[in-house]
């Protein structure tokens, strides 16, 4: 569904993407993770051309991605994300964050969009907030709305870069409990996260990166019980 072919990407001298090589299957959970700096929220980035790339090629379902225009607002429409800081709009409330997308870009209409939007508030536990403005809510409550707002574009895939690391320890697992059950429903998901037991339980695959080079791709299992390069073995020592 996501494949990366060949891409680097360079900030000024500095080459934070290197030769990655990156499919991700329909259905697939793939867990990222690394040392800070090796380039995951930048590869997150490209995926939805937030960030532009000097070589190699992305395809989403088969279309490669465009430099610009109309068909990269499509495309990128396909691509829900979701980052550390919930990037909610402040002024209004939650059931016009998760409609606002579906209204303006998929053109529902705003009957069809609440109607959505209310169920999905519901599917991630926050349905009696609809009402409120973010600043009522509680960060675990914010991060699920910009989960939910991220659904309502039904989208093909579901970015996450470290959804939970700016939240409260007790509000960290409502959040995986939330992305578990996306991962059960068959969503596919590139997720970014230091919550290995997320990783255990959801992801078919991890990889691993260090120095904008994926250094090793394999399953959860193979990869925290034996991973082949000293780099991994190396960080996962420091965070286990
Ligand atoms: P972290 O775990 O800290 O979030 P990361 O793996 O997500 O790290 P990136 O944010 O992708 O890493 O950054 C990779 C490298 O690119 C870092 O050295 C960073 O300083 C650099 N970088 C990121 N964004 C920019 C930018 N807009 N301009 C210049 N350099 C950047
Ligand atoms: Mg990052």
């Amino acid at each position: 569904l996501v494949r990366m072919s060949g891409v680097d990407k360079w900030f000024g001298e500095l080459h934070v993407l290197q030769d990655i090589d990156l499919t991700v299957d329909r259905g697939e959970v793939v867990v990222v993770i690394g040392p800070s700096g090796s380039g995951k929220s930048t590869l997150c980035r490209t995926i939805n051309r937030l960030e532009s790339i000097e070589n190699g090629e992305i395809t989403i379902d088969g279309e490669r991605l465009p430099e610009e225009g109309k068909e990269l607002a499509r495309l990128r429409a396909d691509v829900g994300m979701v980052f550390q800081s919930f990037n909610l709009f402040a002024h209004k409330t939650v059931l016009e964050n998760v409609t606002l997308g579906p209204i303006k870009v998929r053109k529902q209409s705003k009957a069809d969009a609440e109607k959505r939007a209310r169920e999905l508030l519901d599917r991630v536990g926050v349905g009696a907030q609809a009402d409120k403005v973010p600043a009522q809510l509680s960060g675990g409550q914010q991060q699920r709305v910009a989960i939910a707002r991220a659904l309502a574009m039904d989208p093909k895939v579901m970015l996450f870069d470290e959804p939970t690391s700016a939240l409260d320890p007790e509000m960290i697992n409502e959040v995986l409990e939330v992305m578990v059950g996306l991962a059960q429903d068959g969503m596919t998901m590139i997720v970014v996260t230091h919550e290995m037991g997320f990783a255990r339980r959801a992801a078919n695959r991890v990889v691993f990166m260090d120095g904008g080079r994926i250094v090793e791709s394999a399953t959860p299992e193979e990869f925290f019980t034996n991973p082949s390069s000293d780099r991994a073995k190396d960080f996962l020592s420091k965070i286990l």
